[in-house]
């Protein structure tokens, strides 16, 4: 099966996976606070993890991860508050945004590149879940719906989890992407400082809430949800 690695990858081999399996997967994700427990590049790094167990069965070209991402803001006091600091209605230092019309026309230009090398599917997958950030990518679905290279927008929301691989109220930094990120990598999650901040018990993000955290749910949940990416990609390119 061949599976490349972009920016490994050689023209011949390029020429090889466009004639057999022209699909390319790229991560997409802002760096993004996701409380003292969690790493930055939690959102980035699970949706890599979701697409390489997809890329690991299926072949094809995986993009380098783009560390970028938009989210809703809000005045307060005449400072502009964006994503959690929403909900926090205090600054939290960390994230990194773009505006909303500079993620579409970033990831525009990529798809156009994209397109134009020949590749016939680019499976865009957001870990990030702020309504604006699907909204650019479900706008390049609909955009590439009539072209010669379709546009996949992929992101947890469209996983109908079985039971007890979701709590009932999935939370930012949660149980489900903490145990996620635990499965990706234990120095990803430091559960010794789960809420350790006031911004973080603010939001939810406490010890009680983030007891049931382990690792064998969150390998669950990311091998769950590129199952059911498989099925989507193989549905869509009759495979
Ligand atoms: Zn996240």
């Amino acid at each position: 099966m061949m599976k490349y690695r972009y920016e490994t990858m050689f023209p011949h081999q390029l020429r090889e996976v466009l004639s057999s399996k022209p699909i390319v997967y790229l991560p997409i994700s802002p760096i993004e606070w996701h409380g003292e427990h969690l790493i930055f590049g939690t959102d980035a790094f699970r949706a890599r993890k979701v697409l390489e167990l997809v890329w690991d069965e299926l072949g094809g070209v995986l993009f380098p991860t783009l560390f970028i991402g938009t989210d809703g803001t809000k005045i307060k006091d005449g400072e502009k508050l964006w994503g959690m600091e929403m909900f926090a209605e205090e600054k939290i230092p960390g994230s990194v945004f773009v505006q909303k019309d500079n993620l579409y026309n970033l990831l525009n230009d990529v798809l156009f590149f994209l397109e134009k090398t020949g590749f016939k599917m680019a499976v865009v997958c957001s870990g990030h879940m702020a309504k604006e950030q699907i909204e650019v990518i479900e706008r390049l679905e609909n955009e590439y719906s009539s072209r010669v290279m379709k546009v996949l927008g992929w992101h947890w929301g469209k996983v109908k989890y079985p039971e007890g691989l979701v709590s009932a109220n999935p939370m930012h930094a949660g149980i489900e992407e903490s145990s996620e990120m635990m499965s990706i990598d234990l120095g990803y999650v430091d559960l010794d400082r789960i809420g350790s901040n006031t911004v973080d018990v603010k939001v939810g993000l406490t010890r009680e809430a983030l007891k049931n955290v382990n690792e064998k749910l969150g390998e669950k949940r990311l091998n769950y949800e590129a199952q059911c990416l498989i099925k989507e990609i193989k549905s869509l390119m009759n495979l």
